[in-house]
């Protein structure tokens, strides 16, 4: 971590498909332990930042800086090392494997990764103790998550709420210090919400940092204490959330949706 406490910068970030720029010399900080709300009407770049931060899409240019590192343009894999990771839906071809199976998959390939490249044909003592590791971790998720009793459930039979849980689960696995939530709440019923609100504030209380991307402006306004407002993929505003919904600016860009 690096001295400032602040483990995620994003400097002049620049991402265009084609003709259309999505992110525009956009500017922010994440504090260490926050939870920080990543906001903006539809369209604002928010998703794109998210990906351009996680190493899913290239930058044009600008500078993302995780815990002292300059990260800009490493892979996901790459990035999920470092321990910052952004939830993703479940794949199409993990949908006819059951949540128990999801979730012993997901460290491979991310921060997991350098684990299970160490495995050799002689050490198989080695890989039976890693297999219980892992295995064991699973099971404090799903419990952490209470979704142990669908554990042998295929994840393409689970409801929204239940999808999110297990996605949610599934970046947790890989053991790491920041997560990006994009729209976690999207489809989740109300007790699920209440339910994945409440793990999100013990991670953080656990040393979790979070940006969280998400459309009910009540959600932001009672759970984070710091919010980055987007526009046209620029930083409209930022700072409490209160003094951010008043903000006179952010309010006209979002009557104009
Ligand atoms: P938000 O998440 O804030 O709704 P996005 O980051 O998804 O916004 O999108 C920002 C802009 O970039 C939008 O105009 C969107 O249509 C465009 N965009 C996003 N991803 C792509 C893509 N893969 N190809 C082309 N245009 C894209
Ligand atoms: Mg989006």
């Amino acid at each position: 971590e690096t001295a400032d406490g602040i483990p995620l910068r994003v400097e002049n970030l620049r991402k265009t498909f084609g003709g259309i720029v999505a992110v525009d010399d956009a500017t922010f900080e994440v504090e260490a332990g926050s939870l920080t709300g990543l906001i903006g009407p539809n369209g604002a770049g928010k998703s794109t930042t998210f990906n351009c931060i996680a190493g899913a899409h290239a930058p044009d240019s600008g500078t993302v800086t995780f815990q002292g590192e300059n990260i800009t343009g490493l892979r996901p894999e790459q990035i999920a090392n470092r321990g910052l990771v952004r939830t993703f839906q479940i794949a199409r071809e993990l949908e006819e494997m059951t949540v128990l199976e999801n979730l012993m998959l997901a460290p491979k390939g991310q921060r997991g990764e350098s684990l299970w490249r160490s495995v050799t044909p002689f050490a198989r003592g080695e890989v039976v103790d890693q297999e219980l590791e892992i295995r064991e971790r699973v099971w404090e998720m799903l419990e952490f998550f209470e979704i142990d009793h669908i554990a042998h459930h295929e994840a393409g039979t689970l409801s929204g709420g239940q999808r999110k849980l297990l996605e949610m689960a599934r970046a947790l696995m890989t053991d790491p210090d920041m997560v990006l939530l994009d729209e976690p709440l999207a489809g989740v019923n109300p007790t699920l919400e209440e339910k994945l609100l409440e793990r999100i504030h013990e991670l953080r209380g656990q040393g979790y940092t979070f940006l969280l991307v998400e459309h009910d402006m009540d959600v932001i306004m009672e759970n984070c204490e710091h919010v980055i407002v987007m526009h046209q993929g620029s930083v409209l505003a930022e700072g409490e959330p209160e003094a951010v919904q008043q903000n006179e600016r952010v309010i006209q860009a979002y009557l104009g949706e």
